[in-house]
């Protein structure tokens, strides 16, 4: 199982975080260990004094491919879900100064949050989802999946230029504006159309 992960495909949170916008997706990767299910708690590590809450939809593929073409792949997509990329941002600016990887500020244990998964029969359209989270109850991040600089398709058909795609594997793709710190006692909720799909207490 592979946890792939985009950065900056919404221009509101590119632009907030000084970053240009993106002429393709710019991919990384979480490890496995980087998971965190069913409602866990995240322990705050104190290797970082500013992690960043990234709420995103996460796809979860249905079956294994390679060179998919953009009109192919919504028949990859299975299920529908909303996750947290928690990211250190002090370390992730340190590495990015220096043009290193990012891996230690974006993979780390329990950076990937993953609430339920809602069939993708379920959704009418996928360029028009609406998502939201909210920390200590109050809204800090909407997005809706038609402002994605790159919508499903072209993530899975550009990733499967370089992956093989498999069964099982996450995507997640990209986060709006309103990313922000979180703190021991916080609480985050996450939701896909009003509906809850997962809450995070930060200890
Ligand atoms: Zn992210």
């Amino acid at each position: 199982m592979k946890i792939f992960c985009i950065g900056r495909n919404y221009v509101d949170h590119a632009k907030e975080l000084g970053n240009v916008v993106p002429k393709e997706p710019l991919i990384f990767m979480k490890p496995p260990t980087a998971l965190l299910i069913n409602n866990k708690p995240f322990y705050h590590p104190d290797f970082s004094e500013n992690i960043h809450y990234e709420c995103e939809i996460v796809l979860k593929i249905g079956k294994n491919g390679k060179n998919i073409a953009e009109r192919f792949a919504p028949n990859y997509i299975k299920e529908i879900g909303l996750g947290i990329d928690f990211t250190a941002r002090d370390i992730q600016q340190k590495l990015k100064e220096k043009g290193h990887p990012w891996e230690i500020a974006k993979g780390f244990n329990g950076s990937a949050v993953i609430g339920d998964f809602v069939p993708v029969e379920k959704f009418e359209n996928l360029e028009n989802i609406n998502f939201h989270l909210t920390k200590n109850q109050v809204k800090v991040q909407t997005g809706n999946t038609k402002d994605m600089i790159f919508n499903f398709s072209k993530l899975i058909s550009h990733l499967s230029k370089y992956f093989l795609i498999h069964q099982g594997d996450y995507i997640y793709t990209g986060t709006p504006a309103g990313v922000g710190k979180i703190e021991i006692g916080d609480r985050l909720e996450g939701f896909l159309e009003n509906e809850k799909i997962f809450h995070c207490n930060i200890k």
